[in-house]
Parts: structure tokens; sequence; C-alpha cells
């Protein structure tokens, strides 16, 4: 009988996170979620009755489709649930409080004094004051790797010393008492990049001091939030090349990390570079980013489907010029050129979407039974 009870449970549980998932960004009536979820139309009647008696869901004003009733689209209250979010960079760190359907509240920079972790932990503090602190269901972090997400710790990501080896996610969950989420940086964004309604299948690039990449598959995070997520950055172009920081040896990200590509060059930065591109060192750099990052994607697309890149980080400056070169090299060594074309594209660079996307890293593990 108990074992029962908890598969019934587990199975309600699911289903409610199933329509909330649904819902989330999208308005649908009954009938429509009935569709979606595969479940009876009296089963997501309940589910949907229970939500909007407890305040999770809204009515929006009927809509008519031209005959017969009018179906009432069921929508999310936005304010129901909340997520604070930390984003974690080496050029400027912040937070905020972002609601469920994917609104920025509220943000703030981080002020890091010798003690960042009081500094944090103030921040969270001040942005709480703004709300009901029981609709807080978390906090989402995010930073560059390496991270050992499922302890909440982060381990030796290069020019990253402060924060060596510190349990971010344990610290903050006991100082502001709610759980805590650690995410690559990448794959948050990529979280948020699926959340936008974009492809299914893609790469998400984020291209700075480093190469982070997240991978979504059939619409899903490959390995899901808090789990091994894949290094693209840590795959080998030269099998006899130059030394990674990871141990490594001809990595990607020793020739597409910027500080990398631009070593030896006149260029201080990536938008320096872009800024005079149509010069023939400039050229020549940007050939060759085109040349390594392909090598990168054409190795995944090797495993798992692809049918877009989104660029992000430094390389988000100027992403016509390195997408165009990019997708050339892609179309003509790609042993699945002849499925159609993959398509190269700027991420969302919105000054608010780090924030949004270290809150998404909540919301997923929260929408996750
Ligand atoms: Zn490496």
């Amino acid at each position: 009988m108990a074992l029962k009870a908890r598969n019934a449970d587990y199975i309600r549980e699911y289903n409610r996170k199933a329509v909330l998932r649904l819902l989330r960004r999208n308005p649908m009536s009954r009938a429509q979620l009935a569709r979606d979820t595969g479940l009876t139309r009296a089963a997501t009647s309940l589910i949907a009755d229970e939500l909007l008696s407890e305040g999770v869901l809204m009515e929006l004003s009927p809509k008519s489709s031209g005959r017969g009733r009018c179906a009432i689209p069921l929508a999310v209250s936005p304010d129901r649930y909340l997520a604070l979010g930390v984003f974690l960079s080496r050029t400027g760190c912040c937070a905020g409080l972002c609601d469920f359907s994917g609104n920025l509240l509220c943000r703030r920079p981080l002020e890091l004094t010798d003690d960042p972790v009081e500094d944090i932990v103030r921040t969270l503090e001040e942005l709480l004051e703004t709300v009901d602190r029981s609709k807080v269901v978390g906090i989402g972090i995010s930073s560059p790797g390496p991270l050992d997400t499922k302890a909440g710790r982060i381990l030796n990501p290069p020019r990253f010393d402060r924060w060596h080896g510190m349990d971010i996610g344990p610290i903050l969950s006991e100082r502001m008492g709610m759980p805590a989420y650690l995410e690559h940086d990448a794959c948050a964004l990529a979280l948020h990049q699926l959340e936008q309604g974009s492809s299914r299948d893609f790469l998400f690039l984020l291209v700075n001091s480093g190469v982070g990449s997240g991978i979504v598959s059939n619409g899903r995070l490959l390995g899901g939030t808090g789990h091994f997520t894949g290094e693209l950055g840590h795959t080998t172009i030269r099998f006899d090349g130059r030394r990674c920081e990871c141990g490594n040896r001809g990595c990607l990200e020793a020739y597409a990390a910027i500080p990398n590509l631009l070593e030896g060059s006149r260029f201080a930065s990536w938008k320096e570079l872009i800024d005079e591109a149509d010069s023939e060192d400039a050229r020549i750099l940007l050939d060759r980013e085109g040349e390594y990052l392909a090598a990168g994607v054409i190795n995944l697309m090797n495993l798992i489907p692809l049918d877009t890149v989104y660029l992000a980080g430094d390389v988000g400056y100027g992403s016509d010029l390195l997408g165009e070169r990019l997708k050339r090299e892609i179309a003509t060594r790609a042993l699945s050129r002849d499925r159609g074309a993959v398509e190269v594209l700027p991420a969302d660079l919105r000054p608010e979407a780090v924030i949004l996307s270290a809150g998404d890293i909540v919301f997923s593990r929260f929408l996750t039974v």
C-alpha cells in the first residue's frame, strides 16, 4: 500500500510539473494542455483546478475560436514563484530577482570586497526585502567552470582564483535558508536560450577567456542541471598540440579562447579585432577562429544532431563576421552537411540575460520531479 501511495504521489507531482513546464511561457487552454501533456481532459482539468486554487495558475480572458464556447487560456501567476540569481564572471558579477515567467524584477551589481560571500549575502538580503520571501524557491549561481555542480563547489577556473575551492552552493544555501544550485555559465545560458523558444537541438558556445559550452539535445540540456554537461572547450582539435590548463594537449580552448587566439598579434581584445575586421591580419585571425571553432562543432555534430549554434561571450560582438566563417567551414567539412545547413546565430545578449539564466537554473530544478 505504501508503495502504491508513493507511486500515486510521484505521478501526481510529475503531472503537475509537466503542466507548469508547458504553461510557464505560453498560456493555453485545458484542451490544448491535455493534447500536449497526453493526459485525459478530466485529469488535466483536475490538475488545473488544483493549481488555480493554490494561486499558481490564473485564468486569462477567454479567446473566441470562431465557433462554440470560448476557450479560457490558463497561465502561470508570474509572481507565485520567484528565484534569486547570482552571476559570477571575471568581468563583473551581479545578482537579481526573477519571476516564474522569466521577467527580471530587480538587478544589482555585486560590489565585491575581501569577503565576497558576505557581499553576496548582503545583496541577496536586500533583494528579498522587496518581496514575500516564502515565494522564493531557490538561488541559482552561474559561474565559469570547472565546477563540481553536484557539490556546489567552484573548482579551479583559470583567472578566477578568489573563488577556487569555494563551496558556494552549500554556503549560500545555509546562509539564506533555501536551496542553492551551482551551474556552468554556458549551461545556464543554454537553458535560458531554450526558454526563449529556440531550436531544440543546439550548441551554446560561450567564447571569451575560455570556451564554455551548453548542449541541448531534443529540447533538454545534455545531462540536465547539476550533472556532467560536456566540455567542448576541452575536446582535442590537435592531438599533439599546445598544453592546456586541464592537463590535456591540443584542446579547443587552448586555441580558440580569445587571449590564446590574439597572442602575439597587435590586438588586445576581440572588440579591437572586429573593429578592424577589414585589415589583412584581422581577417587571418577571424578565419582562424572560424576554423578552430568549426573543428569543435563538427566533432560534436558527429556525435549528436545539431541544427543551430548560438554564439555568446566576447564573440557575440560582431558575431555575423565569425558566424559566416563558421557556417562556411561546417558546410564544407561536416559529415552531416547534406542533412541541411546549420544556423549560426547570436545568443540573447541583453544585459538581463545573465541573471535570468541564473534564475532558470532554479526553475529547471524546481520543475524536475
Ligand atoms: Zn583542456
